[in-house]
């Protein structure tokens, strides 16, 4: 579904030149979650948005489903692919109802339809009577749900999710990555999902990339992680700065009782 060959992006030229993407390159296959992870400033976000037209791609190719992208992408690419991003405080107009918000990119590719705004509320677990609200009358995970149902309103093919859950309490950051499971697994969907945290990409993705300064460090999966097979030191570092990294529970010994 999507093959990202060699993409490189860098910001400005000669000595002030930034090279923030080098080399990126993987395949994720139809249905498919696929990871990113890597600390700040290691290129995640500018990899994704070079991906979709919103970073300029220095050289490298990007294939969707088979066919090589356009620059600027065209309506066709934003029915394919969407992207949520990690603030739904920022990324929703707050003078927009919920109804506008979905309704808007119905209304720009010309699909306007009541019946699909209720649906894909009905998707995101959120019931009709939010139609009408606008922002600041909902919590941040409700606010996240109705970014990922805009992104799902046209239907699209894959999901490019940038640290869709960093801006939520840990309880709501649950609750959020496994409506993004759920919905992956009954629509189909592929994603890119890009975090620093290694136990947010550990539990929605099975093969990951590690990126610093830019770079792959290693290509390596989920599985492998638990079992403590990180090839990489750096890897390693970032299975530590996890706390939360879910392992096989340990099972312990009970104490002998001295004698
Ligand atoms: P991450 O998402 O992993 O935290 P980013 O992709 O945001 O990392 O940033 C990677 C590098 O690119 C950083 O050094 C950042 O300062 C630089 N960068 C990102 N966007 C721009 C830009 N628009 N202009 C110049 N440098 C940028
Ligand atoms: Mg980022």
């Amino acid at each position: 579904m999507l093959d990202i060959q060699n993409l490189n992006v860098v910001f400005g030229s000669g000595r002030l030149g930034v090279v923030a993407v080098k080399n990126l390159r993987f395949e994720v296959k139809q249905g498919e979650a696929y990871g990113v992870v890597g600390e700040s400033g290691s290129g995640k976000s500018t990899g994704l948005r070079a991906i979709c037209g919103l970073a300029p791609i220095t050289s490298g190719r990007v294939f969707v489903d088979g066919r090589q992208v356009t620059t600027p992408r065209d309506k066709a690419f934003y029915r394919t692919v969407q992207m949520v991003f990690q603030d739904p405080y920022a990324s929703l107009h707050p003078r927009h109802t919920v109804d506008r918000t979905l309704s808007e990119p119905l209304a720009i590719h010309g699909k306007r339809d009541e019946g699909r705004v209720l649906q894909a509320l009905k998707e995101v677990g959120l019931s009709p009577s939010f139609r009408f609200r606008f922002p600041h009358q909902l919590s941040g995970g409700q606010r996240q749900r109705i970014a990922i149902a805009r992104a799902l309103i046209l239907r699209p093919k894959v999901l490019l999710l940038d640290e869709p859950t960093s801006a939520l309490d840990a309880s709501v950051q649950a609750e959020i990555l496994n409506l993004l499971d759920d919905l992956r697994q009954r629509l189909g969907l592929t994603y890119i999902l890009v975090s620093h945290d290694l136990a947010v990409v550990a539990h929605l993705c099975e093969r990951l990339v590690v990126m610093r300064h830019g770079e792959v460090v290693e290509e390596t999966s989920s599985t492998a992680l638990r079992l403590g097979k990180a090839s990489n030191e750096y890897t390693q570092s970032l299975i530590k700065a996890s706390q939360g990294f879910t392992r096989e529970p340990t099972v312990f010994a009970p104490a002998r009782r001295p004698r």
